[in-house]
């Protein structure tokens, strides 16, 4: 397996973002590397590319930046889920709890065939609330978590206590 650790100075720490006390790790200035982009989805296809893949499911909105790229290494295909109201054809829908208030996900009824083998991608793991919802998804849809991916996980919120059942992989990891 790739050692992803070197990607770790290509990403940007913004502090008081998007609220004052929040450290957002930021991305973009991994995305706009040259290397940095290939290394990332080299790191992901590794990982999946024996693990027989219908399925790649990007959350809205960084999952659907190198949810795609993956896919196609993987020579599956990809779903987005999506912010309530944005899918045009009949949907399934959860709510999640947020610190303050409530959000919800949306993916479309026909996006999963039952027993297809999914794997969920999205940019950060923090609480796990945004990927339990979409788990949740997936399972009502019948569609068997093939596995839970991550470009980077934020040990220290413990958000991988929620998906014991799973593979859960992070490329890049905070403590
Ligand atoms: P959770 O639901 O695990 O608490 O939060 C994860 C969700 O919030 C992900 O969809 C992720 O994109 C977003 N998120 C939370 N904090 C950060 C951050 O520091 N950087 C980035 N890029 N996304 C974040």
């Amino acid at each position: 397996i790739v050692n992803c650790e070197p990607l770790k100075e290509l990403i940007r720490t913004v502090p008081d973002f998007p609220k004052p006390g929040i450290l957002f790790y930021d991305i973009t200035t991994l995305l706009k590397n040259k290397a940095g982009m290939a290394q990332l989805i080299d790191a992901f296809a590794a990982y999946y590319i024996d693990k027989e893949i219908d399925l790649v499911l990007g959350i809205e909105a960084r999952g659907f930046i190198f949810g795609p790229a993956l896919a196609y290494r993987l020579n599956a295909g990809f779903v987005p889920v999506r912010k309530p109201k944005k899918l045009p054809a009949p949907t399934a829908k959860v709510t999640y709890d947020l610190e303050y208030g409530s959000d919800a996900l949306e993916i479309h009824l026909d996006a999963i065939e039952p027993g297809q083998r999914v794997v969920i991608v999205d940019d950060l793991l923090a609480t796990g609330g945004t990927m339990q919802a979409t788990v949740k998804l997936v399972r009502q849809l019948g569609g068997e978590i093939a596995g839970i991916g991550f470009a980077i996980e934020l040990d220290f919120l413990k958000g991988r206590a929620k998906f014991q059942e799973y593979d859960v992989f992070s490329l890049l990891h905070y403590d």
